[in-house]
């Protein structure tokens, strides 16, 4: 029975539960009525009464499967191709191979630490376990225990908490410092190659922390051969160019600014009476896109206004969409309200912001990757303490 309802849930449209944006409705009432589909899936903010897919944790894992085939496939086409179309075909193939990675890191390696991408526990601890390998994450048991303290209202935000030590350790990004400062440290470490040097070293570190573990001599052992393998048969420069580079840095720059994405420091006395609620208080939907162009400009302006804001959208807010908000990556807020759902696939379906503007730098939402990184960033600079107490 529960089977049968499971299989049929695949297959099901519902329609998207009212409430929530009115970015989102400015959105649907300017645009053209064919181009909402798109705009939902860009945006991942759907409006009322659309239509939504149901889907199953499986789904990511295909979509993740499809997206690093095509990705390393186009990237290995540019070489073949010497032109400027050859180059842009690269560029395309490592963003994909990128958006890959991090579906696997957000939609598959995080929810099977859940235990919520398969219902079989052992399928979610094996393939846990063989995305960390691929990937060059944590190891999968650790994080697991490390991941639900990250869930706990009492740990979050503590110097515990992985969050904290991303932010504060990793990026030195502190309380106190001006939000120009803060700035200027995520470029720092956007742009450094002594970062990103430290950061793969950390990441291997943590990959194979169980080297005396079988598991983890395996991981050290088949990447050895692997690029041993290349090696000698005369395709590092390929592998290397294909599938290491998106693998380290660019992987890396899109978990930076995920991650900070992912939370803000609550107003200071919410963080000195923390309850059930501090998790909320701390996270909030983030929307890929901007508010339209007003409706009352007229002529050239408004032509301009457009022109742009269909170029932002299909640019920077589409990059944006693609490799850093990977999977639910938009609804971090709902993911903390509900972090043993099942139903997280579908976070496109409960649109609603689970709590109202607060009169905050963070709103219960935020639109573009700028606008939200910039209320991270705010709310660290005027908070009192980061680790908080
Ligand atoms: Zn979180
Ligand atoms: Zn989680």
């Amino acid at each position: 029975m529960i089977k049968s309802a499971h299989v049929l849930s695949q297959s099901l449209s519902v329609r998207v539960r009212t409430g929530g944006s009115s970015t989102r409705d400015a959105i649907a009432a300017t645009t053209p009525l064919v181009m909402q589909s798109f705009l939902t899936w860009l945006t991942a903010c759907p409006v009322d009464g659309e239509t939504h897919c149901e889907r199953v944790g499986s789904y990511y894992v295909r979509v993740a499967c499809t997206q690093l085939t095509c990705g390393i496939l186009l990237s290995l086409a540019g070489f073949y191709i010497s032109s400027f179309f050859g180059v842009a075909l690269y560029i395309l193939g490592i963003l994909l191979t990128t958006a890959a990675l991090g579906l696997f890191q957000v939609g598959v390696f995080h929810y099977c630490s859940h235990k919520t991408v398969f219902r079989s526990l052992s399928a979610n601890i094996v393939l846990g376990r063989l995305v960390s390998s691929l990937c060059f994450l944590p190891d999968f048991d650790h994080y697991q225990l490390k991941h639900m303290r990250h869930h706990s209202y009492k740990v979050l935000l503590t110097d515990e908490d992985e969050f904290t030590e991303f932010v504060v350790d990793r990026c030195g990004l502190r309380p106190g410092l001006s939000k120009g400062r803060l700035w200027v440290r995520v470029l720092l470490a956007i742009f450094s190659p002594c970062f990103h040097v430290r950061f793969i070293i950390a990441r291997l570190s943590l990959t194979t922390s169980n080297l005396q573990t079988k598991r983890g001599r395996v991981v050290a052992a088949a990447w050895s051969c692997a690029l041993m393998i290349a090696y000698l048969v005369g395709v590092f420069g390929y592998f290397a160019a294909c599938i290491l580079v998106p693998l380290s840095v660019i992987f890396q720059i899109t978990i930076i600014l995920r991650t900070l994405c992912e939370h803000h420091v609550p107003k200071d006395p919410e963080v000195c009476n923390r309850s059930k609620d501090f998790s909320n208080q701390a996270t909030r939907a983030v929307f890929a896109g901007t508010a339209p162009p007003l409706q009352t400009l007229q002529g050239i302006r408004k032509i301009f206004s457009w022109v742009i804001w269909w170029f932002c959208m299909l640019t920077v807010h589409l990059l944006f969409r693609i490799v850093v908000l990977v999977g639910d990556a938009a609804r971090h807020d709902l993911h903390h309200a509900r972090p043993g759902s099942r139903d997280w696939p579908n976070y496109m379906r409960d649109r609603y912001p689970l709590h109202q503007d607060r009169n905050y730098p963070v709103a219960a939402e935020t639109w573009g990757a700028f606008a939200t990184i910039d209320a991270c960033l705010t709310s660290i600079s005027i908070s009192k303490q980061l680790p908080v107490g």
